[in-house]
C-alpha cells in the first residue's frame, strides 16, 4: 500500500478499481444468496402509450432487487453480473413466471389490446431454451401469446445471429411479439433490422433527450421512425420526459411512447392501481346495474 501511494494517480485508479471489485463480489455474493429466495426480486412496470389515443396499450416489466440490507437495487448495477454468473438463468425464470401470474391474475381488468413485454439478455437467449420456455409458460396459464413482447438488444444478436434468428423466429411463429430495444446505439442496426423481422424497434433514449433542441435528433428519430413504418414496424420512443417531445414524436407519426412524461416504473400494485382500476370500476359499476 505504501507503494501505491507514492504512485499519486495509480494509487487513486487502484483504490477506485478494488472499491470496484469490492462492490462487484458484494453484489455477486448477495445475489447467488438472493437466487434461493427470488422473493427479494420485483417486477417494476411502466406504462407504454398509444401516442394517437394516449390509452394505455401496454407495460415494459423493469426488473428491481430489494435487497434486505443494501435497499432497492436498479438492473444496471446486477443483471450483468447475473449475466456473468449465469443466475440470470434462475432469475429471468422467475420473471417470466410472474409477468405471466400478473397477466393472469387481471385478467378480468386488461383492455383487449394490452401487453407487457420483457428484457431478455444474451445468456437467457443461448444457453437455454428459454424461448421455448415462454411458448410453454404462455400455453401453461392459457394466455394469448400476444398479451407478451420479448426485448431484445443488438448485442444480444451479434453473438450467434443464425441460433439468435432461429430462436426469436419461434417465438413470433408462437404470435409473440419479438422487439429490438434500444435503437439506434449499436453498430449494426440497419443490418439486423433487414435479417431479423421484428415486430417493432424501440428508439434510444439518447435520440429523444435532447429532441426539442438538436436538429440532429430530429432528423434522426424522424428517419427512424419513418423508416420503420415503411418497413411495417410499429416503433416505441423510450424515455419521453416532456410535453414537447412527446409533441415531436405525434407529428413524426411513433406509435407509442414510454418514458416519465407519463409515468415512472411502478410496482405492480401501483400500476393497476393507476391504470387498471378505471376498467374495474366500470365493471363493478355495470355488475350493480345488471343485478
Ligand atoms: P431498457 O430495457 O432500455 O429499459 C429502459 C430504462 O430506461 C429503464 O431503466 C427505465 O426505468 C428507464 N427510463 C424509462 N423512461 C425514462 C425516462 O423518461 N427518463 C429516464 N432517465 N429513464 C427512463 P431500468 O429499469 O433501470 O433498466 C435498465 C436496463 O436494465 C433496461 O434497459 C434493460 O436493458 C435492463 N433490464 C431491466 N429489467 C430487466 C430484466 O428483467 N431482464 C434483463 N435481462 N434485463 C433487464
Ligand atoms: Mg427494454
Ligand atoms: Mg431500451
Ligand atoms: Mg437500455
Amino acid at each position: 500500500e505504501a507503494k501505491a501511494k507514492g504512485k499519486g494517480t495509480f494509487s487513486h485508479f487502484n483504490a477506485e478499481m478494488n472499491n470496484r471489485l469490492e462492490h462487484r463480489s458484494l453484489i455477486e455474493t448477495e445475489l447467488r444468496r438472493a437466487q434461493t429466495a427470488l422473493e427479494q426480486f420485483e417486477i417494476w412496470l411502466q406504462p407504454q402509450i398509444d401516442l394517437k389515443s394516449g390509452r394505455v396499450v401496454g407495460a415494459e416489466a423493469l426488473i428491481r432487487w430489494r435487497h434486505p440490507k443494501l435497499g432497492l437495487i436498479h438492473p444496471d448495477e446486477f443483471i450483468y453480473i447475473a449475466e456473468s454468473t449465469g443466475l440470470i438463468i434462475p432469475i429471468g425464470d422467475w420473471l417470466i413466471e410472474s409477468v405471466c401470474r400478473h397477466l393472469v391474475d387481471w385478467s378480468a381488468d386488461l383492455p383487449s389490446q394490452f401487453h407487457i413485454a420483457i428484457n431478455i439478455s444474451a445468456k437467457q437467449l443461448y444457453r437455454q431454451n428459454t424461448c421455448e420456455k415462454i411458448v410453454e409458460m404462455l400455453d401453461k396459464h392459457n394466455l394469448a401469446a400476444n398479451r407478451l413482447h420479448v426485448e431484445v438488444t443488438e448485442s444480444l444478436l451479434i453473438k450467434n445471429e443464425r441460433k439468435a434468428q432461429q430462436y426469436l423466429k419461434s417465438l413470433s411463429d408462437a404470435g409473440v411479439q419479438v422487439w429490438l430495444d434500444d435503437f439506434g446505439t449499436g453498430y449494426s442496426s440497419l443490418k439486423y433490422l433487414r435479417q431479423f423481422s421484428f415486430d417493432g424497434v424501440k428508439i434510444d433514449r439518447d435520440f429523444i433527450r435532447d429532441i426539442d433542441t438538436d436538429t440532429y435528433d430530429q432528423a434522426l428519430s424522424g428517419a427512424i421512425i419513418s423508416m420503420a413504418n415503411d418497413l411495417g414496424m410499429s416503433v416505441v420512443a423510450e424515455g419521453i420526459e416532456t410535453a414537447t417531445q412527446e409533441a415531436f414524436l405525434k407529428t413524426k407519426s411513433c406509435n407509442i411512447g414510454q418514458g416519465y412524461y407519463y409515468s415512472k416504473p411502478l410496482t405492480t400494485d401501483a400500476f393497476r392501481d393507476r391504470y387498471l382500476t378505471e376498467n374495474t370500476i366500470a365493471k363493478t359499476t355495470l355488475a350493480l346495474v345488471k343485478m
